[in-house]
């Protein structure tokens, strides 16, 4: 099978993710669509929703899609949550398996700095896509292990449909109780609203 491991923070998943990962898995013929939402990302400042509300809100927006699946792994973990870790840990247990790695264009360029990028570019092949806004780097700007460019056979880069969805807006509008239809499920909404997440001051 061919898998297709998608992180983020999904600090609400919204439709731009699900939509990235249904024209990937359709132009790469991925069988799967794994989301893998980050326990303690790394890279980032601490999402604002706790890692079981993330969980949660992935698994609403998934329903229903035979394709995609999410997985727990990240959050059950303790310590920061490396990508390196979780594709050993799939690869160990799919070991017949092709892994691909869904990043967005903004994590390729900084693919430099992640933990053991040596092991995990042996692991998966990346796939990146582009993100409404970020202009295309060129292939000697995106650098590998050792600050080096990335060779291109380890990568590749699909464009996808330009939707000007994040979830920084969706809290921001949230807080400020604005609509946030249609920028994300209804289920993903009603979940947001039942627990009353992204009303507190902090994005
Ligand atoms: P935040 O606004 O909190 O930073 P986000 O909307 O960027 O969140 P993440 O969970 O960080 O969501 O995203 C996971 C991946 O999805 C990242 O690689 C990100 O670049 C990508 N992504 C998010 N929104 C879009 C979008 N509108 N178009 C394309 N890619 C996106």
């Amino acid at each position: 099978m061919r898998i297709g491991i998608f992180g983020g923070t999904f600090d609400p998943v919204h439709l731009a993710h699900l939509r990235v990962a249904e024209e990937v898995a359709e132009k790469q013929r991925l069988d799967r669509v794994w989301f893998v939402p980050a326990g303690r990302p790394p890279h980032r400042r601490t999402p604002q929703a706790t890692p079981e509300h993330r969980l949660a809100m992935v698994r609403l927006g998934i329903a229903g899609n035979p394709l995609f699946k999410a997985l727990d792994c990240e959050i059950r973990r303790p310590g920061p949550s490396y990508t390196v870790d979780t594709l050993g840990l799939i690869k160990q247990q799919h070991p017949q398996d092709k892994l691909f790695l869904l990043v967005g264009m903004d994590q390729l360029m900084e693919l430099h700095s992640w933990h053991e990028v040596h092991r995990l570019l042996s692991l998966c092949q990346v796939i990146a896509f582009s993100r409404p806004g970020q202009p295309l780097p060129m292939p000697e700007q995106i650098l590998g292990p050792g600050g080096l460019p990335l060779p291109t056979r380890a990568y590749l880069v699909q464009s996808v449909s330009a939707l000007d969805v994040s979830a920084t807006a969706i809290r921001q509008r949230a807080r400020k109780r604005e609509s946030i239809n249609y920028l994300l499920p209804n289920s993903v909404i009603r979940y947001i609203q039942k627990y009353r997440l992204y009303t507190r001051s902090s994005l």
